[in-house]
């Protein structure tokens, strides 16, 4: 009901289904912790169309008003970003960069047993040469014969699963080849994670410098703490 808040508890609030916070929403929700998960976007199934991705998962038709999905920079950059189930995961290429040690070094990070983890995991290897396609074969050659030392990228694609030539991926993987950070979220859900779509948070609670629960506001404007 309008002007009622609607209170819940857990030991960890997840906000936002993207990589970042599906992993951690699912890694938590594994170790049997209660984790609720506040998601903005809707959550839309992959189907692979560009209509999905142009639409959807920028946030719906006002995305550009409302600077959801889509943001343009003061030199007229176009940025966008998934606002659904799985963040920008719905709609990124899958490629798979190994973490640069000498770069986490310095803040005292050394993240390659999570990057050995998550490659084993998802099974995070280069494409087999028969679903490379045409253009990025003429590319590769061309910066080879260059002189460039240009390999093929690990990704977050299962090649089992990946149809040659389908080219839809980019919109959401509807074969489940490509790795999509709201399996993830699903994963958390099916194990006892409340995930709630349509929910904004608007603040983080503090008390004693630690944060105790989150404000957002939900479907219908829904008030939640
Ligand atoms: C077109 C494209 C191609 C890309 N290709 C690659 C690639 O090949 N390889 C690669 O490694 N990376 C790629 N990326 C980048 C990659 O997708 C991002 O780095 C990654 O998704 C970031 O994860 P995240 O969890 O930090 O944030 P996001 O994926 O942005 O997820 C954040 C989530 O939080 C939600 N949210 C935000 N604010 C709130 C709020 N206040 N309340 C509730 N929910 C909120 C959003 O709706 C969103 O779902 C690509 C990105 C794009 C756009």
């Amino acid at each position: 009901m309008m002007g009622d808040i609607q209170r819940m508890k857990a030991d960890v609030v997840v906000v936002g289904t993207g990589p970042g916070g599906s992993t951690v929403a699912r890694d938590l929700t594994l170790k049997g912790k209660k984790v609720i998960l506040l998601e903005w976007g809707k959550d839309v199934p992959p189907r692979g169309t560009a209509f999905r991705g142009g639409g959807e998962y920028v946030g719906g038709p006002g995305a550009l008003n409302l600077h959801k999905g889509i943001l343009v920079s003061k030199e007229q950059t176009l940025m966008i970003r998934g606002v659904t189930t799985g963040g920008s995961s719905m709609m990124y290429l899958g490629s798979a960069y190994d973490p640069d040690p000498e770069m986490w070094k310095p803040f005292g990070f050394d993240l390659q047993r999570e990057s050995d983890e998550i490659k084993e995991e998802l099974n995070v290897k280069p494409l087999p040469d028969h679903l490379i396609g045409p253009g990025a074969n003429l590319l590769m050659q061309a910066a080879k014969d260059l002189g460039y030392n240009w390999g093929k990228f690990n990704k977050l694609i299962n090649a089992d699963k990946c149809v040659k030539d389908c080219n839809e991926c980019m919109f959401g993987c509807k074969r489940g080849a490509k790795f999509h950070a709201r399996d993830w979220a699903l994963d958390a859900a099916s194990h006892g994670a409340t995930l709630i779509n349509e929910a904004f948070c608007d603040e983080i609670m503090v008390e004693n410098n630690t944060a105790t629960g989150v404000r957002a506001t939900g479907k219908g404007g829904v008030k939640y703490e």
